[in-house]
């Protein structure tokens, strides 16, 4: 996966709380949040490339990240957090974050409370995010860390295709949300996802898609298109999980390099055989199947650390019994890794459009 490394230092003024409640509103326990800023970070400067001049896209300095006070009862509770990306001689970027960013952090602290018995396995519990200024200069330079910068600006292709026309004529799959940049997925590529799914029922399946950023000259909309699906030889694959290794991406590259397209890499798919695991005890994923498309935590941790970039999908096929299949779009939405919709254009749209045309910025 192609990443740029240039480091720059984000930076914590505060120090994040949670407070966790029962059901009843006693309070039960604080915890310090140890959050994974990144993906915040990172889809705030997604943000930047989806709506601002992609030329302003060069060096900056590091992210800064904020409270957002509750508007009710104000510091330290918060409502979020935001992240803000300096711009030299501009006001920069800010994107805003709930406190459901810190879910994960609230599922570590109850399950902590659990352990000392404060609270019942399976209890509901509530929770409240605080910040808190560091004491002193030590403190603060502990909560400073370096956030890559991993840039696709200079790979968004230029096109006279409108996104809204093509999304018109397309068929709509998947759970919508209107702040997320529109992915078309051909319906070849879903077939062949099928396909492999189907051939190979008793263990998961996956590979690699790959395609293209694209932006409309008179609009500001950036859309995705998915044009190729590269399957992963040398993944390990297991009933219940999946692991790319090096010799996938070698593959990848190398059928990057031969298709002359510079296409990148938007994202994964891998398949869940349900059948299979309704018939074995055994399973990792297959836990959580009780609920028909999901995303596990091996997944998410997956997409985490391989498919960072804010722009990465993740489709996965459902293989529920003889030729039956369900596929789900999965994707990142501030910060957080959510099923998410996606359009399926008419097979026999031209898509001339999407060679040999011009990228942003060279
Ligand atoms: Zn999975």
């Amino acid at each position: 996966m192609e990443t740029h490394t240039n480091q720059h230092e984000a930076e914590h003024e505060y120090r994040y709380v949670l407070e966790l409640y029962r059901e009843d509103g006693e309070q039960i326990g604080q915890a310090i949040i140890d959050a994974d800023w990144e993906p915040a970070i990172e889809w705030t400067r997604f943000e930047r490339l989806r709506h601002h001049d992609p030329q302003t896209n060069g060096a900056h300095p590091g992210a800064v990240i904020r409270p957002v006070w509750h508007t009710d009862v104000g510091e330290p509770y918060l409502h979020g957090f935001s992240v803000t990306l300096p711009e030299t001689g501009q006001t920069g970027t800010t994107a805003q974050f709930p406190i459901h960013y810190f879910a994960r952090a609230a599922q570590f602290a109850s399950s902590k409370l659990v352990e000392m018995g404060k609270l019942a396995d399976g209890e509901l519990f509530r929770y409240l995010a605080m910040a808190f200024r560091c004491q002193n200069a030590n403190e603060t330079s502990k909560n400073r860390f370096a956030a890559e910068d991993r840039s696709a600006a200079t790979a968004v292709l230029t096109t006279q295709a409108h996104i809204d026309e093509l999304r018109q004529a397309s068929d709509h799959r998947g759970s919508p949300h209107s702040g997320d940049m529109p992915v078309l997925v051909p319906q070849s590529i879903l077939d062949e996802v099928s396909t492999l799914t189907n051939e190979t029922s008793d263990r998961e399946v996956g590979g690699i898609l790959i395609g293209h950023l694209c932006r409309n000259t008179e609009e500001s909309q950036l859309f995705a298109v998915v044009t190729e699906l590269i399957q992963a030889r040398h993944t390990v694959s297991e009933s219940t999980r999946l692991t790319f290794t090096s010799d996938t991406w070698t593959d990848v590259r190398a059928a990057v390099d031969l298709r002359k397209r510079n296409e990148l890499i938007l994202g994964w798919y891998h398949s869940h055989p349900i059948a299979q695991w309704r018939q074995s005890t055994e399973s990792d994923e297959g836990e959580q199947h009780k609920t028909l498309d999901f995303f596990s935590e091996y997944d998410r941790a997956l997409h985490r650390t391989v498919f960072a970039p804010a722009y990465c999908i993740a489709l996965v096929a459902s293989h529920l019994g003889e030729n039956k299949l369900s596929h789900a779009l999965y994707g990142w939405r501030h910060g957080l890794i959510q099923a998410r919709g996606y359009h399926v254009p008419p097979e026999d749209l031209d898509t001339q459009w999407i060679e040999d045309v011009p990228h942003e910025g060279g």
